[in-house]
């Protein structure tokens, strides 16, 4: 008899044995209080500070975002009703595609219901159109491009993270016809760094490779107006494709691709992941497209963001605590150790009412545990003041490693 039961059970023991059992915060954000929150997992409700969130701007509680949403919803109601081929696609969808083409300076652009949709359903559908292509992916790239590229059963090599000598490496040993896809991501979002899209531009143009960006951690924080690192670096016409989130920096929810017209459409005609799933709700898409505009034009925001990232790796950095090196807006500071790295985001919780969530295997190397901290415009000196204060104790009490 096979005991289905067991199987689970001895799953999860794996899991805790490693001390990677994760375990999710029961929160309940605060309309308008952002980055406070309440928590719910104690024994009683109390308000804490979130340290983590990927609302990198707070723009999930801006009141130009919830009043789009209310208005839709008081206008058109609650869902799309379909997919986008059957009575999904609003007018919202149509809008916000037109945005999100025009803040890339792509002649389209395509909705999906979440980033990793967007990945996953692109890469893999490109590789079926281009079915003797190679696809070079960092190695570092995300789940769901690594799952995209999978589902497309096309051959894959894997470039060393940012190496561009090991990526033109590659590229010269593949003969001059053969269809090549470099895919990668401008903010790499466990240790902040940023890859160098320029450079990696000039390879793809001199070996005739089509180039694909996950600009997921980059999109409303980056460039004049949002549209991100690519944008900052004046290199987004340079981009075949570029991916986008609107779950992080522009607080709602869906994913997207811009790119020509030709390549949309041909997704949009193709890719599983789009056409058999209900369209987002016109709520969602309402939000998207406020906040869209609202961060176009928010250059104060973004090095208000800027500044307080910077702020924060200055304040850690003078406690010897070990911030790992990040040009970016993530604050990684090393723990080095699963369990460790679980008992002090727990004693930070209970503690001082900080929320940060431990970073452990898969989402990065074993032995490089750590906490992943995402100050916004809103974090104040005085929430930092706190932080770098409870942050010190749980060193103290844990007997953690400092900085060399
Ligand atoms: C979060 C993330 C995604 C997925 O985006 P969602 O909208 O959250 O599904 C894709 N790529 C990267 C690099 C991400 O970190």
């Amino acid at each position: 008899m096979v005991d289905y039961h067991r199987a689970f059970e001895e799953a999860l023991e794996a899991v805790r044995f490693e001390g990677r059992y994760r375990v999710f915060a029961d929160l309940e954000r605060i309309r308008g209080g952002f980055p406070q929150a309440t928590y719910n997992g104690g024994d009683t409700p109390r308000e804490i500070t979130v340290w983590c969130s990927n609302d990198y701007l707070g723009m999930g509680q801006h009141p130009v975002v919830l009043d789009a949403m209310h208005a839709a919803i008081d206008k058109v109601g609650a869902g799309a009703g379909g997919t986008r081929n059957i009575a999904g696609t609003t007018h919202y969808h149509v809008l916000l595609e037109q945005e999100l083409a025009k803040l890339h300076g792509k002649q389209a652009a395509l909705l999906f219901t979440s980033g990793y949709v967007s990945n996953e359903a692109t890469l893999s559908t490109l590789s079926r159109i281009l079915p003797d292509c190679v696809i070079i992916s960092d190695e570092l790239n995300h789940a769901s491009m690594i799952q995209g590229i999978r589902g497309g059963r096309s051959r894959k090599l894997i470039w060393r993270h940012n190496d561009l000598d090991h990526l033109e490496e590659l590229l010269s040993g593949l003969p001059v016809n053969q269809p090549k896809v470099i895919a990668f991501e401008s903010v790499y979002s466990m240790d902040g760094d940023i890859s160098p899209i320029a450079e990696i531009c000039e390879l793809a143009e001199r070996y005739n490779a089509f180039t694909y960006l996950d600009e997921v951690h980059a999109v409303g924080l980056y460039g004049a107006h949002g549209g991100g690192v690519a944008e900052r670096d004046g290199v987004a016409h340079r981009i075949d494709v570029i991916e986008g989130t609107l779950g992080k920096a522009f607080g709602v929810m869906g994913g997207y691709i811009a790119s020509s017209a030709a390549f949309i459409d041909a997704i949009r005609s193709y890719a599983s992941g789009f056409i058999f799933t209900t369209a987002m709700s016109p709520v969602l898409v309402a939000g998207a497209l406020a906040s869209v505009r609202y961060l176009k034009e928010a250059t104060d925001l973004r090095e208000r963001h800027q500044e307080r990232a910077a702020r924060l790796k200055f304040l850690l950095r003078d406690e010897g605590l070990p911030v790992m090196p990040s040009v970016s807006h993530i604050v990684p500071v090393l723990v080095g150790d699963p369990v460790q790295c679980k008992q002090v985001t727990d004693y930070l919780l209970e503690r001082w009412d900080v929320y940060v969530q431990p970073i452990n295997y898969p989402t990065v190397p074993k032995g490089t545990e750590r906490l992943r901290f995402t100050p916004s415009p809103l974090h104040s000196d005085d929430h930092m003041g706190h932080l770098t204060a409870a942050l010190n104790d749980a060193w103290k009490k844990l007997d953690l490693r400092r900085a060399a």
